[in-house]
């Protein structure tokens, strides 16, 4: 039977403990990280969310405390109560290496079975098997540093919003449907049968009718859902460090915003992260790096050749540019001898994910070759290889193609890939900067309308108001994104607060008054009442948290997380449930879909 703790209490923590406690005695609890045993002596090695402290066991111990000892196994839970003294062979390597614990007590407070994985800072078990057992997964030191810098950065976002006068306040789970963005998670309702309510995507618009309450500055750590297909940076519920503000413009909320990025950084990494951060227009991050959330850590950059591809033979090029696309290029310097023919071979299928029909390039190795020159006169490669600043050892890649967004997506991609793989990132600093003027819309040819590229709420650029009806696709936004190291940390905007400009957008996007008012109409009557103009963001705390420490899978900073498919293996869920939970839902599955 396992032991209790009565009458013992723990007095430090087992990775407290340095040479100034030689001498105490000390109570530590943990698990058994492993127990050495070498005939005469016997070492445990006990562990808890602050490291490891060697316990002793040696001629001096009593002898049903010695055969104890000898009888534990690795993840067993322990209580000692001992001396601290010096250790004779000293393990530099870990922060309570030059002491250990003579035991004078010891008390196996639980057993436990062998684990189907060794409990090691650095595990390469497999990962289906850690999320099985996450529980025993979180006992490895580095998740469970990442988990408590977690709360740390929680912890910083509360006390600078409060001191810069912002009240949290919890916003509902259970609201209306109203798909625009993502897919909704669906929740019955029990009292209304055939009705929903949805998880929230974001706290969007409940934090702008807080405004239009007065309360003026708001924030929330916010768990928000998404029904989407998940990628390696994404979980369907996930949490958002979301604010919003009354009588701004965009330059305040943006302070607020860096000053908050800039304090995590100081207290979590050690790092000082000036202020303020750079700013790139979309356009510019579009033109330059080919993506709006541009890696500024290394070069790269895309060069537009177009200007001088006019009326070339080419038909590739030619027929890009007569669709009112481009051709782009990149110039990977010096690696020209390294980077194989194969190798491009690879690369241009590689590159066909991001919609590109193909990747041509020249490599200026000692033998120079070229997929495309051959078919260009001399002045138009000659004016390429300038334009791109080719130097001998360089490879040049360039993309062409009739839509200017497959040509952004596949170059953006390749410049992230090759910096990778030819190792340009300088990763001793991190990178941020705002992404400023997005496009409010950006057609969306699967269904055939424009959507709102950030949402519907947010507010054009006053000289751009005009053009709503015209000339949707010349609209910016009073939209700006955070950027680190190449991911979104987060974004916001300026809302619409008035209530005519808000119907105008609803019907740029597509919607009659009818649907607008049916879907939205709540927040089309509140703002007749009097809506200060305001503004705010959102960062995704599980992507601030993957871009602080460095990691770069989000399961790394999530204590339970899903996996692909939005299924959780430890508990089982999505489950099925009770048919008579589904009856008084008034919900009946399709045939054919009971058993799957
Ligand atoms: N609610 C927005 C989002 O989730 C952020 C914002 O505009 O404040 O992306």
């Amino acid at each position: 039977m396992a032991e209790t703790m009565t009458g013992l209490k723990r007095t430090h923590y087992c990775g407290t403990l340095r040479p100034e406690h030689i001498g105490q005695e000390v109570v530590v609890c943990g698990w058994v990280q492993r127990q050495r045993d070498l005939g005469q002596l016997i070492f445990i090695d006990l562990r808890d969310r602050t490291g490891i402290v060697q316990l002793a066991f040696d001629e001096g111990t009593s002898r049903d405390i010695f055969q104890k000892a000898f009888a534990v196994r690795a993840e067993f839970v322990l209580l000692a109560r001992g001396l601290v003294r010096e250790r004779t062979s000293k393990n530099m390597e870990i922060p309570t290496g030059e002491i250990e614990v003579e035991v004078q007590e010891l008390r196996v407070l639980a057993k436990a079975e062998t684990p189907p994985f060794e409990v090691l800072e650095d595990s390469n078990v497999k990962e289906d098997t850690r999320l099985k057992y996450r529980y025993l997964d979180l006992r490895r030191p580095n998740l469970q540093r990442n988990i408590i810098a977690r709360h740390k950065l929680v912890k910083i976002a509360h006390d600078y919003f409060d001191r810069h006068g912002f009240i949290e306040i919890e916003t509902p789970d259970l609201i209306a449907s109203t798909p625009e963005g993502a897919r909704d998670y669906l929740v019955p309702s029990r009292v209304f049968p055939g009705s929903f309510f949805a998880l929230p995507q974001s706290p969007q618009l409940y934090k702008q009718l807080l405004m239009l309450s007065g309360f003026d500055r708001y924030m929330q750590v916010a768990r928000c859902f998404r029904d989407e297909d998940l990628r390696a940076d994404r979980q369907p519920e996930f949490t958002q460090i979301d604010f919003e503000m009354s009588f701004v413009d965009q330059e305040d909320v943006m302070a607020i915003g860096e000053g908050f990025i800039q304090e995590a950084y100081r207290e979590i990494c050690g790092v000082e992260i000036p202020l303020p951060l750079p700013r790139l227009t979309w356009d510019e991050a579009m033109r330059r790096f080919g993506s709006d959330k541009p890696d500024l850590r290394f070069g790269l950059e895309l060069t537009d050749v177009s200007g001088l591809l006019q009326g070339t033979g080419f038909k590739v090029f030619a027929g890009a540019l007569a669709e009112g696309g481009s051709v782009r290029g990149i110039c990977l310097k010096g690696e020209a001898e390294k980077l194989s023919r194969k190798e491009i071979d690879k690369l241009q299928e590689w590159i066909k994910a991001y919609g590109a029909k193909g990747l041509a390039w020249t490599r200026l190795a000692e033998k120079e070759t070229s997929s495309y020159e051959k078919f260009l006169t001399q002045e138009e490669s000659a004016a390429i290889r300038a334009a791109m600043g080719a130097e001998p050892g360089d490879v040049l890649f360039l993309v062409a193609d009739g839509d200017n967004s497959v040509v952004f997506a596949s170059l953006g991609a390749l410049r992230c890939e090759l910096a990778r793989r030819f190792d340009l990132i300088d990763a001793s600093r991190p990178c941020l900067l705002w992404v400023t003027d997005f496009p409010q819309f950006e057609y969306s040819k699967e269904e055939d309308r424009y959507v709102a590229m950030h949402h519907p709420f947010t507010a054009p650029r006053d000289e751009d108001l005009d053009k709503l009806e015209s000339d949707p696709g010349h609209v910016y936004a009073k939209a700006y994104d955070m950027v680190a190291n190449g991911y979104e940390l987060g974004g916001g905007s300026i809302r619409i607060n008035d209530p005519e400009v808000q119907e105008r957008m609803f019907q740029a996007l597509g919607f009659t008054p009818e649907q607008a008012q049916a879907r939205f109409g709540f927040l089309l009557n509140a703002f007749r009442y009097g809506a200060p103009p305001h503004g705010g963001m959102a960062w995704g705390l599980e992507r601030i948290m993957m871009v602080l420490l460095g990691v770069d899978n989000i399961r790394d900073v999530v204590a339970f997380p899903k996996v692909a498919s939005s299924a959780e293996p430890m508990s089982g869920a999505p489950g099925r449930v009770d048919p008579k939970q589904l009856a008084e839902l008034g919900i009946a599955l399709l045939p054919g879909e009971e058993n799957t």
